[in-house]
């Protein structure tokens, strides 16, 4: 994989790019792992989902990494409590690059029911988010499927020159984007 990251850098956009394209997301998606660590009751959802019933061994993903720089994949099984923020920043912080976080429940994706002072309302105030899950718990079966849509997105990444073109198009398009404090109700 090293060999991959390194040579995208060297590598002009074209065919030699889309095929190292195809085949490090085909290895990132396959070679995903898991930093251990729950915040919440979403989180006996997660272990569920890894216990023998449901079984992630089958995309190679049951051993949750007990050290982050093992690990590419955060899965924020939780509310995550203002006093928690700064230790989940630094875990992804030392994740190894490149990496990914599913939101996995309401709590996550947007503070869920605790709309209080001591939840953040949402982790993607403090980290970027890839995948947002819904429910409350999600079940094992959800959070699953939200992982093969990840696999999905990691397959189709794109690398060297044309992700920067990608990143400077959606950059451009948040940027052009309606201010928030201009929209009015839920539909505009
Ligand atoms: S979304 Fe529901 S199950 Fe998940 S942490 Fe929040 S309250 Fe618990």
């Amino acid at each position: 994989m090293g060999l991959v990251v390194g040579l995208e850098e060297k590598l002009p956009s074209g065919f030699l790019l889309t095929t190292v394209e195809k085949l490090a997301g085909y290895m990132r998606k396959n070679s995903l792992w898991t930093a251990t660590f729950g915040l919440a009751c979403c989180a006996i959802e997660m272990m569920a989902a890894g216990a023998g019933r449901y079984d992630l061994a089958r995309f190679g993903m049951e051993v949750f990494r007990a050290s982050p720089r093992q690990a590419d994949l955060m899965i924020v099984a939780g509310r995550v409590s203002n006093k928690m923020a700064p230790v989940v920043r630094q875990i992804y912080d030392q994740m190894a690059a490149p990496k990914w976080t599913i939101a996995m429940g309401a709590c996550a994706s947007s503070g869920g029911m605790f709309n209080n002072y001591a939840i953040v309302q949402g982790v993607d105030h403090i980290i970027p988010v890839d995948i947002y899950l819904p429910g409350c718990p999600p079940r094992p079966e959800m959070l699953m499927d939200a992982i093969l849509k990840l696999h999905e997105q990691i397959g189709n990444e794109k690398l060297g020159p044309n992700r920067e073109k990608i990143i400077r198009e959606v950059e451009a398009a948040a940027l052009a984007a309606k201010p928030t404090h201009q929209l009015k109700g839920l539909l505009t």
